[in-house]
């Protein structure tokens, strides 16, 4: 809204910078072109032209006008500005009457084609000083120029000359600085978060801005001579390019709010047309290629408007407020143009060419620059509560996999002492058997049981035994290797799985946790060294086609004997 508002406000600058005409200085305007090219000064001082209004278009069809003025004297001295507009007619030629000159004309020179230096009046705005003797003065000019236009010649004192000549600077300045930092803005905006919007905005405002550099004339007098030919077709390129860079802009800026089918056709044959009109000014065809242009651009602005309201999804900003800037887009320009083809005499209106080229190219940037930074926002805003979103799934999702692997660690594992619980062991060793039955590998279990442990529960306490317990089973840890796979099966009973193992290396494992167990006496509570023993039982297999309760079985029986003939020992299943 803020920004709405700084909008109007420049444009209001814009208007106080442009008063209205005075042409009270002229009596009599009259033209006639010059289609044979051989009229001399003295056939058009004798021969008949007709009259035309102050701001008429001239069609510059390759062939030059004589103008014919008559410039009533000044009531406050002779010295008057004649100030012609546009400033890009390329040859315009003065002839006064001068009774003093060889052929009693006068003739002086000004126009694009020439540099500052040679101009009759050194300012980019064209125009002459001239004397006024009382009553009136008749003076003609020759003008060439290959641009078709609307040509206004005004008589104005050298005060209001001046006058006009700043108000112009300041204007193009005006002009010039807000469209390069609107520029610097766009092309900063793209290289922050690189959204294609910003980058047509960006290229649409060179375009534009060059266009308006080229076509004020303030860069064609610094030029050397030679190249002043090649700014009329950079400024005609330039200006065909506006409407395409507008329409590429605008297809980007309507796509989220997906606009049916027939109206995204519509973009493309814009499209086409302003590359057609491009190519055709290239080839040579300038005066068509440069109406069609006209034409194009005018139903481009139509077609924004139309296009506008058929979008189908609300998008960022709304698409009311779309409606509304393309609307004022497209009655900004025609509020200057259709007055100006109609003639109607509305002293407003009456503002040249170039002031309607900046208050156009001023408008259309800032509603443009508004609608980029609104749309980029709006996106910046979403992607950032997406990752917001997105990492607040993953942490929930990363939680979710936490609890589930604690909780299945928690299912297989004894609290006590760490090893797997009895069920896991089981799964994991009934597994092994069938593999090594399988692949016909050796398979030895193991069943360890703690010798006389309700004893050492009974005298030391329950609270010492499970210290017993988790030593027994850190004892394990330490003494078997990584892959045998061993869990606590029952109080005081532990048991384990020695794969790819001999026999007799199953044995000699054995015998390591027996005499590490044997090798480690704890203290109890009451300071006593306690000898903690096992019994183990041994079960090999070789090749037997068994199942697990079988072996389990088997161990059982082995462990059972190893008690009965003394404990601390080992007993395999023969
Ligand atoms: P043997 O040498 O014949 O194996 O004698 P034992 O005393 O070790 O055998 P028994 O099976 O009679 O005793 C096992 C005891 O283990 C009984 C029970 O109180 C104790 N026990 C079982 N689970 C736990 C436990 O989690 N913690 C503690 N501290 N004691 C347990
Ligand atoms: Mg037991
Ligand atoms: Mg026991």
């Amino acid at each position: 809204m803020k920004s709405l508002f700084l909008i109007v406000a420049l444009l209001l600058g814009c208007l106080l910078a442009a008063p209205a005409n005075a042409n009270d200085l002229i009596a009599e305007r009259a033209i006639r072109a010059d289609v044979t090219e051989t009229l001399t000064i003295d056939d058009i001082v004798a021969g008949a032209a007709t009259d035309f209004k102050p701001a008429e278009i001239i069609r510059f069809r390759g062939s030059p006008q004589w103008i014919r003025l008559r410039v009533r004297a000044p009531a406050e001295g002779s010295k008057v500005v004649l100030f012609i507009r546009p400033t890009y007619l390329n040859d315009v030629r003065l002839y006064q009457a001068d009774p003093s000159a060889p052929n009693g004309w006068t003739t002086r020179m000004t126009g694009s084609d020439y540099p500052y230096g040679e101009r009759d009046r050194r300012r980019i705005s064209l125009g002459f000083v001239i004397n006024v003797s009382a009553p009136e003065e008749t003076v003609y000019f020759r003008i060439e120029s290959r641009h078709r236009t609307i040509l206004n010649i005004e008589a104005l004192t050298p005060l209001e000359a001046e006058q006009k000549d700043f108000d112009r600077d300041l204007l193009f300045v005006f002009f010039v600085t807000t469209m390069t930092t609107l520029l610097l803005w766009a092309i900063h905006s793209y290289f922050l978060d690189r959204q294609k919007v910003f980058a047509l905005f960006a290229l649409h405002q060179l375009v534009y801005t060059l266009f308006g550099i080229s076509v004020t004339g303030y860069v064609a007098p610094l030029l050397p001579p030679q190249l002043s030919g090649q700014t009329d077709t950079i400024g005609g390129v330039v200006y065909i390019l506006i409407g395409l860079t507008m329409t590429l802009f605008c297809r980007e800026l309507f796509k989220p709010y997906s606009p049916p089918r027939a109206i995204r056709w519509g973009f493309w044959a814009l499209i086409a047309l302003f590359s057609l009109n491009c190519t055709a000014f290239l080839a040579g065809y300038k005066a068509p290629a440069t109406l069609s242009n006209t034409i194009a651009t005018k139903l481009m602005l139509i077609y924004f408007v139309i296009a506008s309201f058929h979008l189908r999804t609300e998008g960022t900003p709304r698409r009311v407020v779309i409606q509304v800037m393309f609307a004022s887009i497209l009655i900004n320009n025609m509020a200057f143009w259709i007055p100006t083809y109609l003639d109607l005499n509305v002293t407003v209106f009456k503002w040249s060419g170039i002031q309607v080229l900046f208050v156009d190219g001023f408008l259309i940037a800032c509603l443009f620059a508004v609608m980029a930074y609104v749309r980029a926002r709006a996106v910046r805003r979403e992607a950032v509560e997406a990752a917001q979103a997105l990492a607040i799934i993953n942490r929930n999702l990363q939680q979710e996999i936490e609890r589930k692997d604690q909780a299945q660690t928690e299912a297989r594992t004894d609290f006590l002492t760490g090893l797997f619980n009895r069920r896991h062991f089981f799964e994991l060793a009934q597994r092994e058997l069938d593999r090594s039955i399988r692949y016909r590998q050796p398979f030895t279990l193991l069943m360890i049981d703690i010798d006389h442990f309700k004893q050492i529960n009974d005298t030391w306490g329950h609270s010492f035994g499970d210290e017993v317990l988790r030593t027994v089973a850190w004892i394990l840890r330490d003494t078997l290797r990584s892959v045998d796979i061993f869990g606590r099966t029952g109080g005081e009973e532990f048991a384990a799985v020695i794969v790819e193992s001999s026999e007799a290396d199953a044995v000699e494992i054995a015998h390591r946790v027996r005499a590490a167990v044997e090798a480690n006496p704890l203290t109890a509570p009451d300071g006593t060294t306690i000898q903690v023993t096992v019994s183990i039982g041994i079960t090999h297999l070789r090749g037997r086609m068994v199942g697990f309760d079988r072996v389990m079985n088997e161990a059982d029986q082995a462990m059972y004997a190893a008690k009965k003939t003394g404990r601390n020992r080992i007993m395999v299943n023969a």
